[in-house]
């Protein structure tokens, strides 16, 4: 099946089956959006929902958190990933929203970047997610879902290199989209150690697929194989 028919494929289906995807991220408004990426960096969505409502009483926006120090934020989070890290991450995106930005998260890329924590995948979640901007974010699930499905080629090794196959045959309206629909197939369909081929949709698309299937093909003939031989030479 050629690429471009394999996109066209699991955009069709997502789009009947599932038109309206959304984050699992818990939030309001953009300043909540960006404090739950940075801390769902290598975290569960689910924890870092269960740790937003204390985090933003106490700092419930950007003017609040960026007059605190990381030790003030560290015990809100210190059940996630990294606490100390992200401690430090959100005391100091909070000063520079508040120093370079207004208060205001900012709506491009590059200034997304220039914030503490926030790398080109969380800048692609916040506009898109946001501002509905065409980017696509590569996080873990939307690498492995890409790779498996044959949707970008073997040698798209980074991030960046996957993010690049993807946005090239996406319609840039359903970028946004294709983003959610990734990650929640990897989520709990197409999961890491055992993809759940038995129930997913996308089998007769799927290169890892056809992989593993004709790879089982194999298996069985080679064992039929040796059974004929087995019963042939008892017969003789
Ligand atoms: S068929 Fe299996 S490997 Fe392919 S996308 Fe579905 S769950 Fe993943």
């Amino acid at each position: 099946m050629s690429r471009p028919e394999r996109f066209r494929r699991f955009l069709e289906y997502f789009t009947v089956h599932y038109p309206e995807p959304k984050t699992e991220l818990a939030y309001a408004n953009p300043y909540e959006l960006i404090v739950a990426v940075v801390l769902s960096a290598q975290c569960t969505d689910k924890r870092v929902n269960q740790v937003m409502p204390a985090l933003l009483a106490r700092f419930p926006d950007p003017a609040a958190l960026g007059t605190a120090a990381a030790e003030d934020i560290f015990p809100f989070i210190r059940s996630v990933s990294y606490p100390n890290n992200k401690a430090k991450h959100l005391a100091g995106l909070g000063r520079l929203l508040l120093s370079d930005f207004g208060g205001e998260v900012p709506s491009t890329i590059e200034d997304l970047q220039r914030l503490p924590g926030v790398g080109r995948k969380t800048a692609n979640v916040v506009v898109s997610v946001i501002y509905n901007q065409p980017a696509m974010a590569v996080d873990t699930h939307v690498f492995r879902v890409s790779h498996r499905l044959g949707l970008v080629p073997k040698t798209a090794t980074t991030p960046l290199a996957v993010e690049r196959g993807l946005i090239r045959y996406i319609p840039q309206a359903q970028i946004p989209k294709a983003h959610h629909w990734l990650i929640l197939h990897g989520r709990y369909v197409c999961v890491a150690r055992s993809p759940k081929c038995h129930v997913c949709p996308l089998t007769d698309v799927c290169a890892f697929y056809a992989k593993t299937q004709a790879a089982e093909a194999r298996k069985a003939r080679v064992v039929s194989s040796k059974n004929a031989l087995t019963v042939a030479l008892s017969a003789n």
